[in-house]
């Protein structure tokens, strides 16, 4: 059993929270069973009380053409992916050019830009619980039902990188701040978007501590110096509040809180009853 010490200040894309141990998982046993599976963190904001963590080793960074198929391993990067793509010729990765992420991850929150997310070429994943076909999967925006390791995805194979789309994600990501954060913060509602409603509350460049809903963009929570998980938390509750004051419209997080207190069921941030 391999153990990694990981400063989550210096691991995250939020560049904030302590130092934690993590279990780096070499294959599926049952003495994981209650641990909290990791990708990179660009979509985790860290606590003070993780659940147990564990996370992938480095095994499952692969990526291979076989059977006819494109089938990467879980801990694989993006970049990685986007590269393969790019010297292979193969299609429809291009957004993950410009979004960070390893293959768990992105499968989990089933990661994309606009109309392109990562479920739509995959045909099935190879998990600790067996092997899933996409039809057995229940997902949508921003969402899975997996809660299990993803250890490998297949995906169709097509030829035909295309550099335009490249370019496009990367003019979408210009009026992104570049500070560090884990994206979006809230999932855009049904026919409206987050951004527009936390502007329209008042928070957008509103500061608490060292976090602000940014300038730039309203919907990015970020971490502009020494943030700290209680002005994050703060700032998330802070809007939730004011958006379903006006708009009774409660905003449900697009990022992962990783604190016992903010997890399950009875999360404060899950709806207004709870909260
Ligand atoms: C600047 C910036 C821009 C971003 N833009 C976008 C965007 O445009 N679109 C978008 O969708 N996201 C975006 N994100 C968020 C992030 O890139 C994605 O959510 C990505 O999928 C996170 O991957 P990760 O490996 O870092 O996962 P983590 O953040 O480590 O984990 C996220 C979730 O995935 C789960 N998970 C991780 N690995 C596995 C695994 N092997 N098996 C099962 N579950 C696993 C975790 O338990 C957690 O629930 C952005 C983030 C940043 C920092």
């Amino acid at each position: 059993m391999k153990t990694k010490n990981i400063n989550f200040s210096k691991f995250s894309s939020f560049k904030m929270g302590g130092s934690f141990d993590v279990e780096i998982i070499e294959s599926c046993l049952p003495l994981y069973a209650n641990h909290y599976i990791i990708g990179s963190c660009n979509n985790i904001l860290a606590g003070t009380e993780p659940p147990p963590l564990m996370m992938l080793s480095k095994k499952y960074d692969y990526i291979k053409i076989e059977n006819g198929l494109l089938k990467i391993g879980g801990a694989t990067p993006s970049g990685k992916i986007a590269s393969f793509c790019k010297k292979h010729d193969i299609a429809n990765f291009e957004f993950l050019s410009h979004l960070p992420g390893k293959l768990g991850g992105l499968v989990k929150m089933n990661a994309g830009l606009k109309e392109y997310e990562i479920f739509n070429n995959l045909i099935s994943i190879c998990t600790c619980q067996g092997n899933l076909k996409k039809e057995e999967i229940d997902f949508g925006y921003r969402f899975t039902n997996i809660n299990t390791p993803i250890l490998e995805a297949s995906f169709t194979l097509t030829y035909g990188f295309n550099n335009d789309r490249v370019t496009l994600f990367k003019k979408m990501r210009s009026n992104q701040p570049s500070t560090p954060s884990a994206g979006s913060c809230f999932k855009n509602p049904k026919s409206d978007y987050a951004g527009r409603l936390i502007e329209a509350v008042g928070l957008k460049g509103f500061r608490v501590g060292g976090m602000e809903f940014s300038r730039e963009h309203a919907n990015f929570l970020v971490n502009i110096n020494n943030g700290t998980f209680d002005d994050a938390i703060f700032l998330i509750q802070e809007a939730q509040k004011r958006v379903f004051g006006e708009f009774t419209i409660w905003l449900e997080c697009e990022i992962v809180v990783l604190d016992k207190k903010f997890m399950g069921k009875d999360s404060p941030l899950l709806n207004p009853n709870t909260n």
